[in-house]
This record gives structure tokens, sequence and C-alpha cells, in this order.
């Protein structure tokens, strides 16, 4: 088949192969793929609405005993600068962005094997009587399998104890590149591919919608970040449990693997390829923190339906040296200025036209 044949019939919702992925991403001229996607989405979507969520991530513990290399927020354990918050420093923070119309939190953090179960329960069942109006959309499935480990029990298990004191829904971190290879040198000690997919197949099974991450531009090859695709697919077919798409780059300034920021024009490609062979997987986000706003704008004629979240709060990528910083009224500009009307939604994609926009 031609690469125009492909690309055609890529944006029409027809299904990419693996190989047709690779090829499209590594030979397709970056607007048409661009075009492509943006097509399918106005198709998915034929509304100027663009989505976003008032939420905040609470970094409860900087103590993990995963060691990434691509990340420079974890101290291991008893080293001098590790911090747990208390509960009431949690519910703290977790009020304040209340306050300021958060619908969902995420509160997540380092693999700490020195918190029990209980310990989340209780602090879980306690945003969720002082909190009602706030989702929580918490905790990793890195997270999760450390949680199983120090108790001792499976991860369903813990799953289930969880969503009964009030969690709600997985974010997709801990994804990188579901590739072994790659998850060897950055996360040797991070779950596998397979446990990954696992731990999402159990939420999903037990209720709880979640989303996918991708986190590129370490030391993956294309053909690898198509194959993370892939995988995500292939779940996405089995559960339908997959509520959006976020990929977004390796921000290298202060880690321990160091390397090269992507570029902007490397971030666009992902998103386009994202849009087109995820036909499953019903939003893709734009994930300004580590681009930028500008180029989160731009994903909007990429394939985005979504700017994600207001992240009032955010200390991982931060620490890796991100400077992005965004107001309610700054994403809301930006969905303006590029010719879409901006929608609050909740951690569902429940929209809440009752929520006044900040450009209002
Ligand atoms: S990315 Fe997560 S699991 Fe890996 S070292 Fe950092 S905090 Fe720990």
């Amino acid at each position: 088949m031609s690469l125009a044949s492909l690309i055609d019939r890529a944006a029409g919702g027809g299904r990419l192969t693996y190989e047709e992925g690779v090829r499209l991403y590594e030979e397709a001229p970056l607007h048409e793929l661009g075009a492509a996607a943006h097509h399918r989405r106005m198709t998915m979507y034929p509304t100027d609405d663009v989505t976003y969520v008032i939420d905040t991530t609470i970094n409860y513990t900087n103590v993990c005993n995963v060691h990434c290399t691509f990340c420079a927020f974890f101290r291991p354990e008893r080293h001098g600068e590790g911090y747990t918050m208390s509960h009431d420093d949690v519910i703290g923070r977790a009020r304040w962005a209340a306050d300021q119309g958060a619908t969902q939190i995420m509160i997540q953090g380092g693999v700490n094997p020195d918190l029990k179960l209980e310990w989340f329960e209780r602090l879980f069942t306690r945003v969720r009587s002082e909190l009602p109006g706030v989702d929580i959309h918490s905790l990793s499935v890195s997270e999760i399998v450390g949680l199983a480990h120090v108790e001792n029990i499976t991860t369903k298990a813990v799953l289930e104890r969880l969503r009964a004191a009030g969690l709600k829904s997985l974010p997709g971190a801990g994804a990188e590149i579901l590739v072994e290879r790659v998850r060897k040198r950055i996360s040797a000690r991070k779950v596998k591919p397979e446990s990954w997919l696992g731990v999402m197949r159990e939420a999903q099974n037990l209720g709880m919608p979640t989303t996918a991450t991708m986190m590129f531009g370490s030391i993956e090859t294309n053909a690898e970040r198509v194959a993370h695709l892939d995988a995500v697919r292939s779940l996405q077919d089995e559960t339908g449990g997959f509520t959006a798409f976020i990929p977004w780059y390796y921000v290298p300034f202060k880690t321990p693997l160091k390397g090269k920021e992507a570029t902007g024009l490397e971030y666009l490609r992902v998103l386009a390829i994202s849009r087109l062979f995820l036909d499953n997987v019903p939003h893709l986000q734009a994930s300004w923190l580590t681009p930028g706003l500008k180029l989160g704008q731009l994903a909007l004629f990429y394939g985005c339906d979504d700017m994600g979240g207001t992240i009032l709060e955010e200390r991982v990528v931060h620490d890796a040296g991100s400077t992005n910083e965004a107001t309610r009224k700054q994403l809301e500009e930006l969905v303006i200025s590029a010719g879409f009307r901006p929608v609050i939604r909740d951690t569902y994609w429940n929209l809440r036209p009752q929520m006044a926009l900040a450009t209002a």
C-alpha cells in the first residue's frame, strides 16, 4: 500500500498493524500525519469542545525503593532528604485545591516500604468523608505492586481494599515504555510490562477506569514506541477500561540517566501516531507539563481533544527540571485562541457546565 493510502486509511479510522504503525511513524510527513490525526479527532468529536479537569497532584512521599534512572524526584530509604507527608498535610493540600474548584486529586509518590496499606485506607477514607466533591484518582501501578509486597497479598486484594476506602480510578503512571529492553535500562527494578498491564486489567475489571501514559524520549526506538501503543491497544480491546492516553516526554536535566530532551516535532509526531494507532481509546491528552503551553496548544491540531489538568501542585516532573506551570485562565485562553471552546470535565469525562470558566 502506498504511504498516502495508508494515511488515508488511518484518518478514516482503519486499524493499523504494528508494522504499518512503524512505517507511518518513520516515513509519513509530519503535517500529513497531523492532519490525519486531527481529522480522526474531529470525526470522533465533531465539536469545538476541548475539555480539561481542575486537579492537583499531591506527591505524598519521595522515598522510593525502585530507583529509576530517569527520575530525579525519589530519595532512597533513610536518605536525609526523604519525606513523607502526614495525613493532615495531604488533606490540607487537597482541601486547598478543592477550594479552587478541583474535582480530582492524584495522590502519588515513591514506592515507600514503610507505608502499609492501612495508611492509605485511612487517608482515602478521610478524603472521601471530608472532601466528598473530589474524586480520588491515585496511585501508580508501582505503588499498588509495592503495597502487595509489603502486605504479602495480591494486587487484586490491594485494589479491592483501596476501592472500598474510596479510590475510584488509577492514573496510567509507571508505564514508561512497555518493552522489557527499555525498562531494564531505565527502571530495572520496576514492574515488568506484563505486570503493569496485569494490574491495569485487574483495576478495570473491578470497575475502576484508568488512563494510560507513555514516557518517551529516553532510550527507546521508534518501533518500541509503537510496540507500547500496541500493548495498550490490545488490553483496551479486552477491557475497554482506558479513558485516555497521555504521552509525555522525558525531562533529562537533573536525572542520573541524563540524555536529550525530545524536540517539539517529535512530540507532535508521537501525538499524531497515538491518535491514529489507538483507534479504541476515547481521548488523547495534551501533556503540556513537559512540552510547555505553546506546544500543548499545537497538540490540539495533532489529535488531542483534551488539555489534561490544571495540576495545581506537582513535584516529580518539576524535580527533573521542568519549569512549566499553568493557571486555569491560561489553559482556557490557549484553547480559545486556537479556535476551540474550553469545557470543564471531571475525571470520567462527565462535563461540568455548571462550573464557571476562569475566562467567563
Ligand atoms: S519514577 Fe516512581 S518508581 Fe521510579 S524512582 Fe521515581 S518515584 Fe520511584
